[in-house]
């Protein structure tokens, strides 16, 4: 196994409005797997506040259940982590579109304790090639493939939100480097990672999570514990 590179975004202000501010806030990840060791120095309670809170403290979740908006237009990724993006001509095939789908609505019940069993809707969009597209969408969770994310970012995936002063999540963001989406089996786990971060996660790496900044773990028991605390608390 390679050695486990850790890589995180700091948070980007990207968007205004009159009412709020809303950050945009998500982590990328290196595509090494690798199984993050156990640290039983810390805490439950430290792993929990990390995974939940992140480095700011700070709790974020969706109140409502998100739609999910499918680009089957690949995007080019220019100018760093921004609002919207130009399309490219490349599509993704109508069955790889489903699959991305179909990932992402498997790993929403898990992550969200069975509150939210599915998305509210699911939309497949093509954009036309040179159009900007805005991925950074109120209510919504927009994912997309992205050409050059990797040689940008050095990470394989980016997942963010914009969240409300009262830590509402506004908006989700789930984008994945277009070459290592379509090739390489550990994507699933890249999906469900971003789509993570989309959902208000951070990363841990005390505990095996699906929030480890490496792939290489599915959903675990503590990732359940955290999705408990996260969705159903009142
Ligand atoms: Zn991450």
């Amino acid at each position: 196994m390679r050695a486990v590179l850790v890589s995180s975004v700091l948070a980007v202000l990207l968007s205004t409005s009159a009412r709020e501010t809303a950050t945009f806030a998500g982590a990328a990840g290196r595509d090494d797997a690798a199984t993050a060791a156990e640290n039983t120095a810390v805490s439950d309670e430290d792993a929990l506040a990390q995974i939940l809170s992140g480095p700011k403290g700070r709790e974020s979740r969706w109140t409502e259940r998100p739609d999910l908006v499918v680009l089957t237009s690949v995007l080019a990724f220019e100018g760093g982590l921004r609002n919207e993006y130009v399309a490219l001509p490349d599509r993704l095939a109508a069955k790889e579109a489903e699959q991305l789908a179909s990932d992402l609505g498997a790993a929403l019940e898990p992550l969200t304790a069975g509150v939210f069993d599915a998305f509210a809707s699911v939309t497949f969009e093509s954009a036309t090639p040179r159009h900007t597209v805005a991925v950074v969408r109120d209510r919504q969770i927009v994912v997309a493939r992205f050409h050059g994310l990797r040689k940008s970012l050095d990470a394989v995936g980016y997942g963010g939100r914009t969240v409300r002063h009262d830590g509402a999540i506004a908006s989700g963001t789930v984008m994945l480097d277009s070459e290592y989406d379509h090739t390489v089996g550990l994507r699933r786990l890249l999906r469900m990672h971003e789509l993570g971060h989309a959902l208000g996660y951070n990363h841990v790496a005390s505990r095996r999570s699906i929030m480890n900044p490496t792939l290489g773990s599915e959903v675990t028991e503590f990732d359940r514990r955290a999705a408990l605390i996260a969705f159903r608390r009142k």
